[in-house]
């Protein structure tokens, strides 16, 4: 099913994030957890990409048995940033005979490793939705930042691009994870000024041991409000209860996003089951 067809039923959504197996020998471990987390049936997975590459056939394996054998809808995940037209329409090829009607097109990020090496067949996420739109009849969505994306100078040019890249053809979008939900509604508020009327996905990232905060900053520069400070400080040290107050922080902004029409939920679960099953359980009623 297309994504855009749940996300925008009057029913409240639920998904969650997994990330495939970089090499071979942890396939079957990857399969099984994510499996375990499709068996909550959620309204649908997305499964991640590696941005140079390697990680791509790992992508279109994990989303297909989720799709055809666990019977949950399935996201893949496509970057551009290292590839060629040629690679890129194979892999198009390979999600359409895996029966994927979902991609999120990225650019993926630069970095030092790979900022010297870097082939521009697509300089921006909006070039590879023009080309995906050529190439098949897949629902395309993409990211956003509500905190603004690291290489832009101000909102306001954050907020045009991501209108160029709508205007090419992402029918969805998804945000990058936050902490404070008044930077989405605001967000929010600003897209829509802007003439942005998809509809959007807010992602939510719980923390649950007191590492993940430095790799979530460094990766997302979200702000992290002093509430969610203190709980790591108070936790941070025990495990069990860093990662019950993490889930517990992350299902109040779940329940004030449903509270405040936010419809549609996706939770970074990163392959962990537990995370997945407790959430879905603190607000089984909300989403029945
Ligand atoms: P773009 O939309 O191309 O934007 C990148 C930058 O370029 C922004 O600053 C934007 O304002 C600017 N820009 C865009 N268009 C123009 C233009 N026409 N002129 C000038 N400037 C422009 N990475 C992975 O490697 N694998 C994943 O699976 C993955 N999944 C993600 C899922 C989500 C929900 C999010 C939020 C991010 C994900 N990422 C993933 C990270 C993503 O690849 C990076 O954030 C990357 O740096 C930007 O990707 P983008 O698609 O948002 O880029």
């Amino acid at each position: 099913m297309k994504i855009t067809e749940i996300i925008t039923s009057n029913k409240p959504s639920l998904s969650f994030e997994v990330f495939p197996p970089k090499t071979s020998d942890a396939f079957d471990t990857v399969k099984e957890a994510t499996e375990k987390i499709a068996m909550l049936k959620p309204s649908f997975m997305s499964v991640t990409y590696g941005a140079g590459g390697g990680t791509s056939e790992y992508t279109v394996s994990v989303a297909k048995n989720i799709k055809d054998n666990c019977g949950v809808d399935t996201i893949a995940h496509l970057t551009c940033i290292n590839s060629s037209k040629d690679d890129i329409h194979l892999r198009l090829e390979a999600l359409k005979n895996a029966g994927i009607e979902n991609i999120l097109a990225l650019r993926g990020d630069i970095t030092p490793e790979n900022k010297d090496k870097i082939k521009f067949d697509y300089r921006y996420a909006s070039e590879l939705v023009t080309d995906i739109k050529k190439h098949g009849d897949f629902c395309i969505g993409g990211a956003c930042y509500p905190e603004i994306h690291p290489e832009s100078v101000n909102q306001r040019e954050d907020i045009l691009n991501l209108k160029r890249k709508v205007d090419a053809g992402c029918e969805f979008l998804t945000t990058q994870m936050f902490f404070d939900n008044n930077l989405l509604y605001n967000f929010l508020y600003k897209i829509r000024e802007a003439g942005i009327t998809v509809p959007i996905i807010a992602g939510i990232m719980p923390i649950t041991n007191a590492n993940q905060i430095e790799r979530a900053i460094k990766l997302s520069g979200s702000y992290i409000p002093q509430r969610f400070k203190s709980l790591v400080d108070r936790y941070g040290s025990n495990p069990q209860a860093m990662s019950q107050a993490g889930i517990a922080y992350a299902t109040d902004q779940i329940i004030d996003l449903y509270a405040n029409g936010i419809n549609a939920v996706h939770v970074y679960s990163m392959n962990k089951e537990y995370v997945a099953r407790n959430i879905q359980k603190n607000i089984s009623e909300i989403i029945k």
